[in-house]
């Protein structure tokens, strides 16, 4: 367990320093958030006073960073190695009071190659909380000791959990263990998770799984790893590799010996004498105690008693306990702990901070529920073309779903061969298969866009995206794709937009509102009418009006939506002359592609 310091003495030592930060070409607003320990949204404020209205995912130039940055306490100094650095991967700032603190580890892979077991095998080789007599409790992340070093465990293995997080602006994980099945070998959601993993530029550790079974081949496996170019330390390349069997519990301790050393090459380090900053990484309501989130604390220490904000939801901490069920007073860097007395559910990746009164408490919250939009949102490919063209990022990331593993490979050429050595387009992941969920939540994480080569969205996708503003654009053919791909690296890609028919409805009556007002009592034939969408009145099969709703009602209430089968009253902005038998058609301009 890592050496908290006892309550009180948080405050007393606590000084007021500049501290330096050192910032790429390029930052994301919820990444420079996490590296100055500070709530996303006071960014967000502070852009608006300079006229940068910007969300979590948005990228700012360094030069906005480093003036936003100065209020909050920090210096800005330019890093040598942009990428790492915009990834926040690695916290690092620099203070006086700056201690070391354990790393946070996600484990990721194939589906069983072995990631619950080695998650299981790694907590129950955990003989410093076993002879202390404790109960392992299942809260979503666990600490382990291994020689006097802790080293916290996220326990939902697998990148969906992991890039959800990061879609959502935070990023916990310090270093990824990435389980291979030495029998099985690389397997599609490897690939996957290795591209979630370099697109979150996070250190790797493969861990070469299930040495035990008799089919075996280490080689091979580090054979097709270089192929997606992680190449062991054995081959000369920079990746460490470690020979497990989560199974027997072979290797297990070397795999926990690597971490130790990736981990002191990061230097993570954190202030845990400020006031608390942390991630839920679960929540769940429990019948006789109320809320329980666990919360990884990144930097700071939170105590019982002290008043936080949690996403949208504010409290004040009742009792703090640990992986191993018993109650704690504080919590340090790098620890999880399940927090009791948060009065709603919070959701995995809400942020916690620790304010310093329940007044500030309050008015957070509502600070945050008035811009709700300043969540993660993704970018379209015009978006990201204005940004290019206006200098403010240099690079453009894609995700790629192809509908054969054989046109990967074409698609990727053509489009990296667009990279001038001003502005650089980046696959940041490639697959064959529809595109799912995941995809989506890579590309909000990265503000990527996703292109569907003659493949389109899963369903679940397809709401994520709406969800989260990510665009999907479709293509058959490549060279519309390289076209659309150039325009936007010079800025001249324009959206085009087509008109699509969302419902078509029937009038059924026609009532009076007033002198020259009426409404029309319709019938919806098919599809959904929605406010907001325009109107087209045809009479004889010939268009006689079009405009925008101006009104839709079901009985006497405004209603936004009104599905097939329904009826409801409709009125059109500037057009009074409704005839019985008149058709509607509801129709809306769409950005194609989105
Ligand atoms: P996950 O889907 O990656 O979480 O995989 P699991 O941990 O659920 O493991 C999948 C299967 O592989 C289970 O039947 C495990 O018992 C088995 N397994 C896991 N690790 C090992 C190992 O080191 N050796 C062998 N022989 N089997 C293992």
């Amino acid at each position: 367990m890592v050496e908290q310091p006892e309550e009180g003495q948080a405050t007393a030592t606590r000084k007021v320093t500049l501290r330096a930060l050192r910032l790429g070409d390029a930052i994301t607003v919820g990444t420079l958030a996490e590296r100055m320990h500070v709530d996303p949204v006071l960014i967000i404020k502070q852009l608006m006073r300079t006229g940068v209205f910007a969300s979590i995912n948005q990228v700012v130039d360094y030069d906005t960073a480093a003036a936003i940055a100065r209020p909050f306490g920090y210096v800005a100094r330019r890093a040598a190695d942009a990428v790492s650095v915009a990834a926040g991967a690695v916290a690092e700032d620099e203070s006086a009071d700056l201690s070391p603190r354990p790393p946070v580890v996600t484990i990721l892979g194939h589906v069983d190659h072995g990631k619950t077991t080695l998650l299981d095998t790694i907590r129950s080789s955990d003989l410093v909380s076993k002879e202390a007599g404790g109960i392992t409790q299942h809260i979503g992340a666990y600490q382990v000791d291994r020689n006097d070093f802790p080293i916290t465990f996220i326990d939902t293995p697998g990148h969906e959990a992991f890039t959800a997080m990061r879609a959502r602006g935070t990023q916990v994980t310090d270093i990824a263990v990435l389980v291979v099945a030495a029998d099985d070998g690389v397997m599609p959601q490897t690939v996957e998770a290795i591209d979630h993993i370099k697109a979150a530029g996070v250190p790797i550790i493969v861990a070469i799984n299930k040495m035990d079974s008799p089919k075996a081949d280490a080689e091979k496996v580090r054979r097709q790893l270089s192929e997606k170019e992680l190449v062991v330390e054995k081959w000369g390349g920079d990746v460490v590799d470690v020979e497990v069997s989560a199974k027997t519990g072979d290797g297990v301790d070397d795999l926990l010996e690597a971490i130790q050393l990736v981990a002191e090459v990061a230097e993570l380090k954190a202030d845990p004498n400020r006031p608390g900053v942390g991630v839920v990484v679960e929540a769940r309501r429990d019948k006789s105690r109320g809320t329980l989130a666990t919360v990884l604390v990144q930097t700071g220490s939170l105590h019982v008693g002290d008043y936080i904000v949690v996403g949208n939801t504010r409290g004040r901490v009742k009792a703090l306990v640990n992986n191993e069920g018993r109650r704690v007073k504080i919590a340090g860097p790098s620890m999880p702990v399940e927090v009791l007395g948060i009065s709603d559910l919070p959701g995995a990746g809400d942020r916690l901070v620790v304010v310093p009164n329940e007044k500030t408490a309050r008015e957070t919250v509502n600070e945050r529920l008035r811009r709700e939009d300043a969540r993660g949102r993704g970018a379209t490919l015009e978006e990201v073309g204005s940004r290019i063209s206006s200098g403010e990022i240099k690079q453009m990331n894609l995700v790629v779903k192809t509908d054969v593993q054989g046109s990967i490979e074409a698609v990727r050429q053509s489009l990296e061969q667009l990279s001038t050595p001003e502005v650089q387009v980046r696959i940041i992941h490639a697959a064959a298969g529809s595109i799912t969920e995941s995809d989506v939540l890579l590309a909000v994480a990265s503000s990527a866009v996703v292109v569907g080569f003659n493949v389109g969205p899963e369903p679940g996708a397809r709401r994520q995206a709406d969800q989260d503003g990510v665009q999907i654009r479709r293509y058959d053919i490549i060279y519309r794709l390289t076209e659309d791909i150039q325009k936007a690296l010079t800025g001249m890609l324009e959206p085009t937009f087509e008109d699509i028919t969302e419902a078509t409805l029937e009038i059924r009556a026609v009532f009076s509102l007033g002198r020259r007002s009426k409404s029309a009592g319709c019938y919806v034939t098919s599809g959904k009418v929605t406010r907001g969408a325009k109107a087209r009145v045809i009479r004889d099969s010939k268009e006689i009006y079009d405009g925008a709703i101006a009104g839709l009602r079901r009985f006497k209430d405004d209603v936004r939506e009104v599905a097939e089968g329904y009826e409801c009253g409709l009125t059109i902005e500037g057009f009074a002359d409704y005839q019985v038998g008149d058709v509607v058609e509801v129709h809306r301009q769409q950005q194609v592609g989105v």
